[in-house]
């Protein structure tokens, strides 16, 4: 039996180092970018009128003229115009190149447009205003995005305005979920008194879609010749194995004989926690196994905590600092465990992040987790977790 910290440290022992694959724009979403992202232009690429109106130069105005005769008009798309006479104006619209020879945007509610001038109407004009400078926001060159970072809807547009039809990103591992229980049944099927639906699979592959890893679902009887020989097969092809159930100390419990046979070594069996403490990790050096206990809410914390601590590390996630939130009731709990604590998290209107307990009914209260949006993570070594203590938690949500 190892510490969580431990059990961290082997994990991150067996990471792998995913390769960079090429992938269009629009299926790159939620994928890990693999290479930094350079301005191609500046930003914005060239001096953009921000409102529709009138582009005059401001020295015109300077010199106490109101009225500007209209020379000619700059739409979006169209190449940069030049003004001829410095007392007159362009209409410009908003999106175009700013024309040569003017520097100053009035927009239409300042004016009145009549007989092909434009008059202004007691508006206070300052020099260069409504205009949104070439390479303002960044220079042709800068980095905008850093390698590491997962591509959200912002990143994706970014993506598409430095021209990257293809996003170069890293590599998920091939996953297969394997579900393992002679009582489970498909979720389609009416089950007998003695059997229930399989539900890990599903709530599993769910929260691997975060990474946008579709992976293969199994389901294995408690038989071991028919688990080793299926393993075997599957390790060949995938290089993520998530099992869930078998990993325990009942006579049906074949996982861990099974992954042996498979080849597959373990790296750890057990650790100090609540929920999940017959969690197994193994690796046979070219694929990794986790063998999650099947209870459905050890399978859930323990896929949210370590297979995506492995994940994050295997392809390269950034990081993120750690969150905390403050217990808002007394939580007591005195088994020397790391204990993993269902909870509600809310804000409180002085800005406080507040966490609830919603310990449930143990690790087989899988309604519980439709409660809470968070796991908090209370340390070993207290008896008492008390109101107004600060801890770090993980959004499931
Ligand atoms: P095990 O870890 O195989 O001893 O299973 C522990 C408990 O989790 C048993 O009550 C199982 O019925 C339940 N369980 C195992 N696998 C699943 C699954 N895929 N979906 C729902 N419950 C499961
Ligand atoms: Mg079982």
């Amino acid at each position: 039996m190892i510490t969580v910290e431990a059990a961290i440290q082997l994990i991150e022992q067996h990471c792998l180092s995913a390769k960079a694959e090429s992938v269009s724009l629009s299926k790159s979403r939620q994928r890990i970018l693999a290479q930094d992202i350079i301005a191609d232009r500046p930003m914005p690429p060239y001096d953009r009128v921000t409102m529709d109106g009138i582009a005059i130069s401001y020295s015109a105005y300077e010199a106490g003229q109101r009225q500007f005769k209209i020379e000619s008009i700059a739409a979006a798309g169209s190449p940069q115009r030049s003004l001829e006479d410095n007392d007159s104006c362009i209409e410009v619209m908003t999106g175009a190149i700013l024309p040569i020879g003017v520097d100053t945007v009035i927009r239409y509610e300042d004016l009145l447009i009549a007989e092909g001038s434009a008059t202004l109407i007691d508006a206070k004009v300052r020099p260069q205003q409504n205009v949104h400078h070439q390479g303002s926001d960044r220079a042709a060159g800068s980095t905008l995005l850093a390698a590491g970072l997962v591509i959200g809807a912002p990143e994706l547009g970014i993506l598409a305005s430095v021209g990257k039809a293809e996003v170069l990103v890293r590599q998920l591992p091939r996953t297969a979920i394997i579900s393992t229980g002679d009582e489970l049944v498909e979720v389609a099927d009416t089950p007998a008194p003695h059997q229930i639906r399989r539900s890990n699979n599903y709530s599993l592959a769910a929260w691997l879609t975060k990474y946008g890893i579709d992976a293969q679902s199994f389901h294995l009887r408690d038989d071991l010749d028919h688990i080793t020989e299926t393993i075997t097969k599957l390790l060949e092809t995938h290089q993520l194995l998530i099992i869930s159930g078998g990993v325990s100390k009942g006579k049906y419990d074949h996982i861990p004989t099974a992954l042996k046979s498979a080849g597959v070594t373990a790296v750890f069996h057990s650790v100090l926690q609540r929920p999940g403490k017959p969690l197994w990790f193994g690796s046979n050096g070219q694929s990794v196994v986790f063998g999650l206990p099947g209870n459905p809410v050890s399978s859930f914390v323990c896929c949210s905590k370590y297979v995506s601590h492995w994940l994050d590390q295997s392809i390269g996630k950034k990081s993120l600092p750690e969150t905390y939130a403050i217990l808002d009731s007394d939580y007591p709990f005195s088994p020397d465990l790391h204990r993993y604590l269902p909870v509600l998290t809310y804000t409180k209107a002085d800005g406080r992040l507040m966490a609830t307990p919603y310990a449930g009914n143990g690790s087989g209260d899988l309604s519980n987790l439709a409660s809470i949006n968070a796991i908090m993570e209370l340390p070993r070594g207290k008896d008492l977790y008390t109101a107004g203590e600060t801890y770090p938690y993980y959004t499931i949500r």
